[in-house]
């Protein structure tokens, strides 16, 4: 039995109550946030509750055409008003390098590929916030009300920092 089949019974058992029926797709507390997919973070370390927020997630919490497109959902069709751009501390993207993501896995493979045409591997976590953060200010769709704020998240501590 694989994790998958575990997965498909664990929610036959689910469905007999289905407790998120009740939940309207619109988050309640008008919160989006785009996070890494790192298993150390969740809505469990931010106190919130599947009602609350969008959990957008990607390797790194990096604004990408796709993150960017899922936030502009958020905020146009389902109502969110602040986001919140949470990377980690011993993010698997700051081990490494892009050219050293590229050519291993392409010796891995025994090929190229053009797709993804990025990694975005970082070096410093505060500035890769930033850069985040400054790709959505920037952006002419994402309008100046909404609250954009970004953090470094320590996976030792627990605990959020925010990076100004
Ligand atoms: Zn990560």
């Amino acid at each position: 039995m694989s994790v998958i089949d575990e997965v498909i019974e664990a929610n036959r058992i689910y469905a007999e109550t289905h407790e998120l029926r009740r939940l309207t797709p619109r988050p309640e507390r008008k919160l989006a946030v785009l996070t890494c997919m790192d298993t150390r973070l969740s809505i469990l370390t931010l106190g919130l509750k599947a009602a609350d927020a969008h959990i957008i997630r990607n390797a790194g919490g990096i604004v990408t055409d796709d993150s960017l497109r899922s936030l502009l959902i958020s905020h146009y069709l389902l109502g969110t008003e602040e986001f919140m751009v949470i990377n980690h501390t011993d993010c698997g993207l700051m081990h490494t390098t892009e050219q050293d993501l590229r050519t291993r896995i392409q010796n891995h493979t025994g090929t190229a590929a053009i797709a993804p045409s990025f990694f975005y591997a970082f070096q410093n976590i505060e500035e890769n916030v930033r850069h985040q953060l400054q790709k959505l200010r920037s952006h002419p769709w994402v309008p100046h009300r909404v609250n954009i704020r970004g953090f470094v998240y320590d996976v030792t501590s627990g605990l959020l920092r925010e990076v100004q």
